[in-house]
């Protein structure tokens, strides 16, 4: 299995070695600042005792303090950690956001626990990894958890301190503090990047065939813009499995029957295919939009679309990446094209601290605005360096994290 720490390391040092960034910079960023590897007791419903594994990694925090999300997955391993962490110090850098990054989750299948279970064990999160508020580190969601668990999160780490302090934890609902607009904001995110991306490389979304991999907040966010603009959506998929039609899916249809049965499993109006299957099918756009390492060595010579927006986070792996580049087929990288959570998160925080919300209209009006200016940042000095999207938003990002750290006397 391939080791999305050693991708990400991959291009770190890559983005490095073409930037001239500072060997010792370059030392520092090859591991994470603090790593906080700790266990959470559990008394399940029936009695019985459980001890989870759990993490925080602060990776860099030269640009402000560390955050984003928190994954609860059952195979979750603490190199995939530090890689998230890393990702989210270069996408916080590249896209203007005065942040480090930081990762944590929980070794756990939540959807094996019950929900008063579930929140005993996000409470201990809290107790267990004591955060020490919005000026250092802020925990926010990712796979797993969600405004549930952000909220128990927000009210544990209150209740510890004593005083309200909505900025301390991200992605909770705007009853507690929250922002308009977050749900979809990774999805709006990459929807901006996208039409912008399709515009650079002469793609008429209109006309081409689109493929995505994952139907949850991301996959099935990004799925709808792009329907509602009229893209033709063949195939998308799930943990249960792929569905294709190739005259084009009803993804409204798709999203109703996944609120009600949790899963696309059932879905009748379209063929049945492996998610394998999904990633080779021959489409204008694919969206991998679900989980590491998709796209590989060992398939990456039979993808057949012209460009690849990567909604999840490192879908590619690098030796997949060099493939792809020879059989001239454009990524739009993680770092850049998932984003707008980040970004938006950073509103959160904005919007916490002053106790000033903001409506929709003018959330959207700031991502559209920074999360381009990343993407054309990002493709500028691709073309300057005669390099990847990739490699163009990770020099972009070294080059203010080494300045911050030099700033910082830290080399
Ligand atoms: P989610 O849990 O809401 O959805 C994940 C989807 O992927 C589900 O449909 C699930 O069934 C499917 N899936 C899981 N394992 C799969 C597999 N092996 N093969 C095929 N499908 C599989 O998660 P999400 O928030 O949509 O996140 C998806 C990806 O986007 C992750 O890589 C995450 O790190 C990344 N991401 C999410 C956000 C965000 O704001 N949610 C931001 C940036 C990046």
């Amino acid at each position: 299995m391939d080791n999305v720490f050693n991708s990400a390391l991959d291009s770190l040092n890559k983005a490095g070695k073409l930037a001239g960034i500072d060997p010792n910079v370059m030392d520092l960023l090859s591991r994470p600042k603090r790593i906080i590897d700790f266990s959470i007791p559990l008394k399940m419903d029936d009695g019985s005792f459980r001890l989870f594994e759990a993490y925080r990694v602060h990776y860099n925090d030269a640009l402000g303090p560390t955050r984003d999300g928190t994954r609860f997955v059952p195979n979750l391993h603490i190199d995939e950690v530090k890689a998230l962490a890393l990702f989210m110090t270069i996408k916080h850098a590249v896209s203007d956001v005065p942040a480090g990054g930081g990762k944590g989750g929980i070794k756990v299948d939540p959807s094996k626990l019950s929900d008063w279970e579930l929140e005993r064990l996000t409470r201990g999160f809290i107790r267990g990894l004591k955060p020490k508020g919005p000026k250092i580190d802020i925990p926010g969601a990712d796979i797993g958890t969600d405004y549930r668990t952000q909220s128990w999160m927000l009210d544990e780490y209150e209740q510890i301190t004593g005083e309200h302090n909505p900025p301390a934890i991200n992605d909770k609902p705007n009853i507690m503090g929250g922002t308009v607009g977050s749900a979809e904001a990774t999805g709006l995110g990459i929807f901006y990047v996208t039409q912008e991306a399709c515009k650079d490389n002469n793609i008429d979304l209109k006309e081409e065939e689109v493929v995505i991999q994952g139907f949850g907040q991301v996959g099935a966010t990004i799925a709808r813009y792009l329907y509602d603009l009229g893209a033709k959506i063949i195939a998308v998929s799930d943990i249960s499995g792929g569905f294709y039609n190739k005259k084009g899916l009803d993804i409204p249809e798709m999203q109703k029957h996944v609120e009600k049965n949790q899963k696309l499993e059932g879905y009748k109006k379209a063929e049945s295919i492996s998610n394998e299957e999904l990633l080779e099918l021959e489409c204008g756009l694919l969206i991998p939009a679900a989980v590491q390492n998709v796209i590989n060595k060992d398939n990456a010579g039979n993808i057949n679309a012209k460009m690849i927006i990567e909604a999840a986070n490192g879908p590619i792996t690098p030796d997949a990446e060099n493939i792809l580049k020879e059989n001239g087929i454009k990524v739009i990288p993680d770092v850049v094209a998932n984003a707008g959570g980040a970004i938006v998160c950073h509103y959160e925080r904005i919007q916490g601290i002053t106790d000033d919300y903001w409506d929709l209209e003018k959330v959207e009006k700031r991502l559209n605005k920074q999360i381009l200016n990343a993407y054309v940042n990002a493709r500028d000095t691709a073309e300057e360096f005669d390099t990847t999207t990739r490699l163009g938003a990770w020099i972009v990002a070294l080059r203010k994290v080494a300045q911050a750290v030099k700033m910082r006397g830290w080399v």
